[in-house]
């Protein structure tokens, strides 16, 4: 850890409460640490963490050898935030690349496999779509450009779905066969369901200011081209991890906020609800089953509140605060998932499993969302001679897999799985996780909620939420947001310039 500033000293300096020790909450709280040390502040965290280990959903397991992940199972690196924090917390060494085999996914076509094709020439000679579905979605050039893009968050009559964009643009087989699996995939979320603006805004903006999605990646090849740029990480970068899993990154992040005097976690302490008094923030939450309101007596309260929590909780801790911030908050929907990880001897598996996994079509009727080939895109998590699938099932277009039994979820996976891969036999391992509330859905409406939200946010002062819930659900968005936020806190504290280029804008 960096030296404290002299000018810093631990007394009635400035105080934030941090709701929710999973990556966003930790990665704000070590970030308005860095940023108030850097600038001399005082300024004290205490983050507030429901369950009795910090990291939310990025946790590893280990069973017998195998190592599978709770939650994530990696990041990308098409966006520098989480490096950066990996640079900051000397985590480097431990950095896992995915190997190259990822580049080869696959999609679940009328009851074959086919591989995703990596060019134009190798998409025309692909079975992914038939002759007809190819020259409709060659017809992208030719469509003309919505004129209201950009408007969702004033004015939700333009907040167009995922689906209906990928049909208006690209055609209705390239929308079933492609985006759908895509966003069940990403969101465990059905492409019908979610605003195009809130999850995907890059293709807004494409559209906006290209024209079209086909102008959009000439135009930018081009500039690649011109500027020498690689470009062989693809659009979505490379996906990372480290020696240990994902929970080496929130661990390295609870250890820094540890070991720092001006930073406190504490564990197990459920948060019910926020309070505004005279002299700042109370936090109440129940720890070991006791009421306890923090801080006590007659210390002053936080001076800021940072909600880090999923939403559905942030609705709680503010339902007494304002019922119409917590009503916005409680209708963002969640999607259910179970994560059903398989092990298996290498030689009762056909397939060379070479490549990332495959994504299933809802047009297909399966149970089973996709399966990750695991082992093959972090080699060493499964023992010698075995292989670990991920398989995923559920999501906001199949709530009622989350009612199955674990023998009937299993059996459902290999009766979906099984004949593509060439698995024969029983797994030797077998793990379920079911998440209830998995993945946060940004439903036709989102942007306009969360303009709602930020505005009643401003309205208490000194208020600020972050998380998946709200403005990127991948652990990338998390750490950036996270960023920007710190940033936004110690500018309204201190008056202090922001660093972050997007909120300094
Ligand atoms: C199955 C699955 C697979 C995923 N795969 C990927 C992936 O491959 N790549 C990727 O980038 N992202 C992935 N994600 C998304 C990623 O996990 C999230 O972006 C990230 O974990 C969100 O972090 P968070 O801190 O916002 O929320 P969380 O991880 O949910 O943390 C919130 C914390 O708040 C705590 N809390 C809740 N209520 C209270 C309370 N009342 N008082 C105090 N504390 C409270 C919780 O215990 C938790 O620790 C996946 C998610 C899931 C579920």
């Amino acid at each position: 850890m960096p030296e404290a500033s002299g000018q810093e000293s631990s007394g009635q300096g400035l105080k934030v409460a941090v709701i929710g020790g999973g990556v966003a909450g930790l990665a704000a709280a070590l970030a308005l640490r860095d940023r108030a040390r850097a600038l001399g502040v005082d300024l004290a965290v205490t983050v507030f963490e429901k369950d009795t280990e910090t990291g939310g959903n990025l946790r590893t397991l280990n069973q017998g050898g195998w190592q599978f992940e709770w939650g994530p199972n990696g990041f990308l690196d098409n966006e520098p935030a989480t490096l950066r924090l990996v640079d900051r917390l000397g985590l480097r060494p431990r950095l896992l690349r995915s190997s190259d085999a990822t580049r080869r996914r696959f999609l679940l076509v009328n009851g074959k496999l086919q591989e995703i094709p990596l060019s134009p020439k190798a998409f025309l000679s692909s079975k992914m779509l038939s002759t007809r579905g190819k020259l409709r979605m060659a017809g992208e050039l030719l469509v003309p450009g919505r004129r209201d893009l950009g408007r969702a968050a004033v004015d939700i009559t333009t907040d167009e779905t995922i689906d209906r964009f990928g049909e208006r643009r690209l055609g209705r087989e390239f929308a079933n066969v492609m985006l759908d699996p895509m966003v069940k995939g990403v969101f465990g979320g059905e492409s019908k369901q979610l605003s195009l603006a809130a999850a995907f805004p890059r293709m807004v903006e494409l559209e906006r200011e290209h024209g079209g999605l086909f102008r959009a990646m000439i135009a930018l090849g081009r500039e690649k081209r011109r500027k020498g740029r690689r470009t062989d990480a693809g659009p979505t970068g490379v996906l990372h991890s480290f020696d240990g899993g994902m929970a080496v990154l929130v661990d390295g992040l609870a250890r820094a906020l540890d070991e720092d005097a001006q930073a406190e976690v504490v564990r197990g302490a459920d948060v019910a609800a926020i309070t505004r008094m005279a002299d700042g923030w109370r936090v109440s939450c129940s720890i070991d089953g006791y009421s306890v309101s923090w801080p006590s007596g007659e210390q002053g309260g936080f001076t800021a509140v940072l909600d880090a929590a999923p939403s559905h909780a942030a609705a709680r801790h503010t339902a007494a605060l304002d019922p119409a911030l917590s009503a916005d908050l409680a209708a963002i929907p969640y999607a259910p998932m179970a994560v059903i990880a398989l092990g298996y001897p290498r030689d009762k598996v056909d397939h060379d499993l070479n490549g990332f996994g495959l994504l299933v079509p809802g047009q297909e009727k399966r149970t089973a969302l996709g399966v990750l080939w695991s082992s093959s895109i972090f080699p060493g998590l499964a023992p010698d001679g075995r292989v670990l699938l991920r398989c995923m099932a559920g999501g906001a277009g199949n709530p009622g897999a989350m009612t199955l039994s674990d023998d009937e979820l299993v059996k459902r996976m290999l009766a979906d799985l099984g004949p593509l891969l060439g698995l024969r036999g029983e797994p030797e391992l077998v793990n379920i996780i079911r998440h209830g509330r998995a993945i946060a859905q940004y439903v036709p409406g989102h942007l306009a909620r969360l303009a709602a939200i930020d505005a009643a946010a401003a309205r208490h002062g000194s208020l600020w939420f972050a998380g998946s819930a709200y403005r990127g659900i991948a652990v990338n968005a998390c750490v950036k947001e996270s960023e920007m936020v710190a940033d936004k806190i110690l500018a309204a504290l201190t008056g202090a310039r922001p660093q972050s280029a997007e909120v300094a804008r």
